[in-house]
């Protein structure tokens, strides 16, 4: 009677008898530690102290426990939260262990306390200095207008770079929390690139950059797809300031489009924007986490250029919201490019 019941669980599940044996393990028990275990000496099967503890504890009275059993699986470590429930039995105190795995709740508690870890790390440099510099205008620097200036101008600057680290924060978390909902504007993206360049021409004439859109024959087919406009324009800026910053000043940066047939995740007709800049280059060592939250190449360089570390990051949520992918091309040297792919509409 108990395999069967046993059997229909997902999760692990061991009966260990008033004697001590382990008297059942269903399919996924088996499969997590061995056939071998059927008859044998919980402690030899178990062999984790604190496990163990809480068994005894059970055996002896207690109703129920729960504890904390790890292994390291092909995958890697794997942590089960074990709940250990006593069943009277005619020859004494039988125990019915139930293991469920949390090895993806505490990966996703740690990321969060990374996440903070990091946003407090990040807003706190600048609100030290403001603070410093508090401190000279109100002392040392009283009297001397000169220093006064400078000091105000880079506090000004300080909180600008707190500002923008708010503000893609709050751009990051809308776009996680709408990260289900299916964009469903009609968007040209050639026209989007456009008005994107328009956007940046300012910036881009005071440091030199030549910025243009360019079109593939292939875009004759059409650019346009469905997507969420004001987001899709996140990206573009985002992907061309990047271009611009990292690419030096004075150099070209292009975006270039084309339409294709996507023969491998995506599958059917796609529009491509390729970001592209003649700059320095990304080492591939870094290619594979560029677009973690916070990771730079160059932590000293992209706080310099005003960076926040989160420009790819919301670039990676939003094109997953549009079902897309984006790629990342770069040779030291002599440029780097990066591609969005969109299904076409
Ligand atoms: P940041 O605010 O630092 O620019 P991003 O998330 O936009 O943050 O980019 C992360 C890092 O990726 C940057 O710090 C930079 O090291 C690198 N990077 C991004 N775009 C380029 C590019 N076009 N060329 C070279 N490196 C780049």
């Amino acid at each position: 009677m108990i395999d069967p019941i046993l059997g229909a669980v997902p999760d692990p599940m061991l009966y260990i008898g008033a004697d001590g044996l382990v008297r059942h393990a269903n399919g996924a028990a088996r499969a997590m530690l061995g056939d071998w275990i059927l008859g044998r000496s919980h402690d030899a099967v178990l062999r984790q102290p604190g496990v163990l503890a809480r068994i005894e504890a059970v055996q002896n009275g207690a109703d129920a426990a729960e504890a904390l059993f790890e292994r390291s699986e092909h995958a890697g470590p794997v942590e089960y939260k074990v709940r250990i429930t006593a069943i009277a039995t005619p020859l004494g105190r039988a125990l019915l262990l139930h293991f469920t795995d949390i090895t993806h709740l505490r990966e996703a508690e740690e990321m969060r306390r990374d996440f903070v870890a990091n946003v407090s790390h990040e807003l706190r440099t600048p609100l030290t200095a403001v603070l410093g510099f508090l401190e000279t205008l109100r002392g040392s620097a009283r009297d001397d207008p000169a220093a006064q200036d400078r000091f105000l101008g880079i506090m000004e600057d300080e909180a600008n770079r707190m500002n923008r680290l708010v503000g893609d924060l709050l751009s990051l978390s809308r776009v996680e929390a709408e990260a289900r909902v299916r964009p469903n504007d009609r968007v040209d993206m050639a026209d989007l690139a456009r008005a994107g360049i328009a956007a940046l021409r300012p910036r881009a004439e005071k440091t030199g950059h030549t910025l243009a859109v360019e079109l593939d024959d292939s875009a004759a087919a059409g650019t346009d797809i469905q997507g969420d406009r004001d987001q899709l324009l996140q990206v573009i800026l985002n992907l061309t300031e990047n271009a611009m910053t990292y690419g030096g000043p004075d150099k070209p940066v292009t975006l270039r489009l084309s339409r294709g047939e996507s023969r491998g995740m995506l599958r059917g007709p796609v529009v491509q924007l390729d970001v592209i800049d003649r700059g320095q280059g990304i080492d591939s060592l870094h290619l594979p986490r560029l677009t973690e939250r916070f990771y730079r190449v160059d932590t000293h360089r992209s706080r310099e250029m005003g960076g926040t570390g989160l420009g790819l990051a919301i670039v990676k949520h939003i094109v997953n919201r549009h079902r897309g992918r984006l790629k990342i091309t770069s040779e030291t040297g002599q440029g780097s490019t990066f591609s969005v792919i969109l299904p076409a509409a």
